[in-house]
């Protein structure tokens, strides 16, 4: 249970005064919510943080007072003038005085009735907001603040900025944030003691309320103590969750699992080219690490096309070899699709008996393939999701292989391990996303890690270049000349904030007008689609019947189809250089020579330009990673928002490395001195886990 005191900041933001459920549906769209969470809460809000403040502390004369900057002036009203009758375009306008000088406050569209009730002739007011010259008199249109001298502790001296949605107000959020900050209850302190003291760091609360009612401009800064406090707090939170469930995953038994080399002779001997040496140097580590008696948990890295799959199949026949079970879990059906498609033939040739298991199983079908399951008729089952569900049980699982990993969590890695004998199946996680050491780090812990560095030999290089879209048209006819030379078309639509219909939409425009263009061979990939749907047209591509296939990002991870050799990427700005790179793969693996063509909207920002350049350089998905770190910082490498990785509230901040090796240091410290967290630190730890919802830990130490 999530100890009581919390259940205030869970509760949700509708139990903030002023926050209904129009703009509780605003806020979902601005506050970035966990994985999973529909409506936004009372945290949501405390990690919805101010990018700046506006400084409404200067309070001079009007004499005085500079234009082109914010002020808070004390006036009287002296006049109001309001725009001829008829003249819907002149503004009301309002002047006021103090003993130094005049000026107008000037109100566009407004309402009559309004103005004289908030400005009545001959009252003093406070307004607030900013000054400007116009001629050679000075103005001020539509004052942020108009309060009377007995409500001046209304006006925020110093206003938080918050990122914002359309129809969502600073002010609206500037209110939720206080009473949001007001309900953070007194926690016992969770940094150690000298650790806090010598950074002087302020309290977690007073933390919150110095982001959100700040008291200098300085506080607002990444590098502000309290940021960096809270920051702190984010990756102590992560690195002791990880701790967990790794201290948990050692204190379990594992289960050595060795193989006799027979099925994967016949495979071997079935492949149709020679293992790269990293590809046989993985395997290695991977039947290394099956036959030790610990529970294994590794990361087989490789760039697009490094050949993962094969290894994978390698490993799981060692599960075979040795009387058991394995299971090879895919994002996505049209990977699970594709990966079978790769399997099957060599598992033929290897006596290896497969099946597939996706959302798309149903009935008898799907009861004939668990009912073989669980009498052990199936060697290796290939799937989706659906592979967790609970009816899916095992005869023996001793090997599960999860393919790109970040696209699930943590929980779903450790369900499949729980279908194992005993619960402990060995796990190896594919990924091709070359996530850098830290991140690494932040996001798995220290697992073991294999490599595929070399690339199949054959590959050639593709050519990336950066076009505006404007010149599309002459794009177009280019490819027309390629195509007439057998070349396919991978092109892939923009990605459009937020809505998953508009994305479509844009994939449907596209195709229309490519098939206008370049006639019937045109297909369309969308996520809207049915399975079979989607596997017909893939297979199309695949059999070169589709000579250009429009696609949203379904085909992102994974897909190959070696005679494609155009990519094209629309709104390249829009993607991270990981899924660029990611994309990108999917050319170049065949005999032609490939292009990667990145449209771009014009104008591009400085970032945005670094980043394509970045594409056009190298072809190297480390160098790229690392970039890619460098421009957008940790949490948005791995496209975790599209990804479902957990995603930094408040850890992108300068000196992120240095707190990150501090925090993983003293997560292990403190499980060595107190692994239960049941001491007196521990036990105000464990608030700080429910704090960050690092859901996976929680449960582990609820069950001890
Ligand atoms: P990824 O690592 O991106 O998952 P795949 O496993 O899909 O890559 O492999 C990409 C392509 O390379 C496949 O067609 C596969 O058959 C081929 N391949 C794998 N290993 C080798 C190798 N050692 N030599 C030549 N081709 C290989
Ligand atoms: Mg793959």
């Amino acid at each position: 249970m999530r100890p009581p005191e919390l259940a205030p900041l869970f509760a949700s933001a509708q139990s903030l005064a002023g926050i209904g459920p129009r703009l509780a549906i605003l806020m979902k769209k601005a506050l970035r919510l966990p994985p999973g969470v529909v409506e936004p809460r009372v945290v949501d809000v405390l990690w919805h943080l101010p990018t700046g403040v506006i400084d409404r502390r200067a309070e001079p004369a009007i004499a005085d007072a500079t234009p082109g900057t914010i002020v808070t002036l004390k006036v009287r009203v002296l006049k109001h003038k309001a725009p001829p009758r008829g003249n819907n375009k002149a503004p009301y306008k309002v002047a006021v005085e103090d003993d130094t000088g005049k000026l107008d406050l000037v109100f566009f569209h407004a309402e009559r009735k309004f103005i004289e009730r908030q400005l009545p002739m001959g009252d003093e007011r406070y307004v607030s907001g900013r000054l400007e010259k116009y001629g050679d008199n000075l103005q001020m249109a539509h004052p942020d603040y108009i309060v009377p001298p007995e409500a001046r502790g209304d006006l925020p001296l110093l206003e938080p900025v918050y990122p914002l949605t359309a129809g969502l107000s600073g002010k609206v959020l500037i209110k939720a944030a206080r009473q949001a900050v007001d309900r953070i209850p007194e926690l016992a302190e969770w940094q150690d003691p000298q650790w806090r003291h010598q950074r002087g760091w302020p309290s977690f609360r007073d933390s919150l309320h110095l982001l959100h009612v700040p008291t200098d401009a300085a506080d607002l800064s990444p590098g502000s103590k309290a940021w960096q406090r809270l920051a702190y707090d984010e990756l102590l939170a992560g690195q002791l969750a990880l701790a967990l469930v790794r201290q948990q995953a050692k204190a379990q038994k594992g289960r050595a699992v060795r193989g006799d080399g027979r099925i994967r002779k016949k495979i071997i001997a079935a492949l149709p080219f020679a293992l790269t040496g990293s590809q046989v140097s993985a395997l290695k580590e991977i039947a290394d690490d099956m036959a030790a008696p610990n529970r294994m948990l590794r990361l087989l890295q490789g760039d697009v096309g490094s050949g993962k799959t094969v290894v994978a199949l390698m490993a799981m026949a060692i599960a075979v070899e040795a009387g058991a079970q394995a299971a090879l879990m895919a994002p996505t059906e049209v990977l699970a699709r594709q990966h079978l498609e790769t399997i099957a033939p060599l598992a033929e040739a290897a006596g290896l008996r497969i099946a597939v298991l996706t959302g798309r199983e149903k009935g008898k079908a799907r009861d004939a393939i668990l009912g073989e399951l669980r009498a052990g008729a199936i060697d290796i089952l290939i799937g989706t999701h659906a592979l967790f569900q609970e009816d899916v049980v095992f005869s023996d699982l001793a090997f599960a292989v999860i393919d790109e990993q970040h696209r699930f969590g943590v929980h779903q890695r450790l369900a499949l391990q729980a279908k194992g004998k005993d619960g402990g199946a060995n796990v190896l996680v594919m990924t091709a996303t070359p996530i850098p050491r830290t991140l690494l780090m932040t996001h798995y812990g220290d697992l073991d890690v294999s490599r595929l560095t070399e690339k199949p030999a054959g590959r050639k290089p593709v050519v990336t270049k950066a076009v505006p879209i404007d010149a599309i048209d002459k794009l177009i006819e280019r490819i027309r000349a390629q195509l007439a030379e057998g070349a396919q078309v991978y092109w892939v639509c923009p990605l459009i904030e937020s809505s998953e219909k508009s994305e479509l939409a844009a994939a449907e425009e596209r195709h229309a007008h490519l098939v206008q263009r370049l006639g019937e061979n045109v297909g369309l990939l969308h996520g809207a689609m049915s399975g079979p749907a989607k596997d017909a047209t893939m297979a199309a591509f695949a059999a070169n019947e589709l000579k250009v296939l429009v696609a949203t990002t379904v085909i992102e991870v994974g897909v190959n189809v070696p005679n494609a050799n155009i990519m094209v990427i629309e709104h390249a700005e829009r993607f991270g250089l990981a899924q660029l790179h990611q994309l990108r793969g999917r050319v170049g693996r065949g005999v032609r020579e490939s292009f990667c063509m990145l449209l771009y909207k014009a104008p591009l920002g400085e970032t945005a330009e670094a980043r394509i350049k970045m594409m056009e350089d190298t072809e190297d998905g480390f160098l790229i990673a690392e970039k890619d770190l460098e421009l957008r910082g940790g949490g948005e490498v791995l496209g975790a928002r599209q990804s479902g990785l957990p995603e930094f509230r408040v850890a992108d901040v300068p000196g992120f490395e240095v707190l990150l090796a501090a925090a993983r240091d003293d997560a292990q410290l403190v499980l060595e001195t107190d692994p239960e967290l049941s001491g007196s630190r521990g036990r105000a730890l464990r608030a700080l886990l429910y704090l960050f919802e690092c859901d996976e830990a929680v449960r582990l130490f609820r069950a001890a």
